[in-house]
């Protein structure tokens, strides 16, 4: 009876190791892979501008009087990371900092740079970070043991700096435009232009083969196709995204385009049939899962077809 008992456990133990084998590297491809950042990823982008590859890529401007660090990574180790970094890089004694949005992987790194960094963002983010980052930082605690071990102890420092639209910054033989137009996947998206080198980092708004994530009722389908419109002006040489391929060109900004707006057009078709949002939901998930079964994030497609849902009015 016992030993029955003991080969079945087993064969039972056996079907559930099998299971994992085969589930677990199907649930990491299908979401975005959160190891820590390390010193070896640094690339070199254009003459100023380096980036540190990895979640989420940090990228540096390099000036002869000034560094700008454009985001943080996730809590004080990250942000050790960043520094070390920065300081292999900088040719100045100033540093200012920067943040493409108030999601934690790129703002709690913030206590690792020294005392005299020169916080800057625009309002609309600063006021969303006040708001949300305490729930966002607990939401990435849920997610693994790394990441409520990185967010022991977050302190956030008060903003040197905040501008409404745009703020200029003379690195010293480079100038960094940073700006704010208006919200996509935060409230308070902000992009970057490094004018002289002509390299646009536009935070998470253009990626390439990731689901962009408009995560609740604050992203916006429109703001998110306006900011295209704007930055593809712009002409830019090189882009660096937040997430994902760490350096891609222009095109990609019409990438972008023609995947919201084939979603976009595809959930109105839906809601003009009166499907409910749920359901529509489902079906472009599936649909677009199928077209794209290498991308992360394809929960986030539901999110994408709720905003156009509440959005279309
Ligand atoms: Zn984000």
């Amino acid at each position: 009876m016992s030993t029955l008992n003991h080969r079945s456990r087993a064969r039972f133990a056996f079907v559930l190791i099998a299971a994992a084998t085969f589930l677990i590297p199907a649930v990491t491809k299908a979401q975005l892979k959160q190891p820590l950042l390390v010193d070896e990823n640094l690339k070199r982008v254009s003459d100023h501008v380096y980036v540190l590859e990895g979640f989420p890529n940090v990228v540096f401007v390099i000036g002869s009087r000034a560094t700008l660090v454009v985001d943080t990574g996730l809590g004080q180790r990250n942000g050790e990371t960043v520094m070390r970094a920065e300081q292999k890089l900088a040719k100045g004694p100033i540093l200012y900092l920067t943040t493409t949005h108030y999601h934690s992987e790129h703002t709690t790194g913030e206590q690792a740079f020294p005392p005299n960094t020169i916080l800057i963002r625009n309002t609309v983010q600063q006021e969303e970070m006040v708001k949300g980052v305490g729930a966002h930082m607990d939401a990435f605690r849920k997610m693994s043991a790394q990441n409520m071990d990185l967010l022991q102890n977050i302190k956030f420092r008060q903003p040197d700096v905040l501008f409404d639209r745009e703020a200029k910054i003379d690195l010293g033989g480079v100038t960094a435009r940073l700006f704010y137009i208006g919200p996509a996947h935060t409230k308070g998206d902000e992009l970057i232009f490094v004018e002289e080198d002509s390299v646009l980092i536009p935070g998470d708004i253009v990626q390439k083969d990731i689901f962009p994530i408009m995560p609740n009722a604050d992203a916006s389908m429109k703001g998110w196709l306006s900011i295209l419109d704007n930055i593809e002006a712009l002409h830019p040489k090189f882009i660096v995204p937040d997430h994902g391929v760490s350096v891609v060109d222009a095109s990609q900004i019409g990438t972008e385009r023609a995947y919201l707006l084939a979603l976009q057009a595809r959930a109105l078709e839906l809601k003009k049939q009166g499907i409910s949002v749920d359901d529509a939901g489902k079906t472009i998930t599936a649909e677009l899962k199928a077209k794209n079964p290498d991308w992360p994030n394809p929960n986030n497609i539901a999110g994408e077809v709720t905003r156009v849902y509440e959005q279309s009015q």
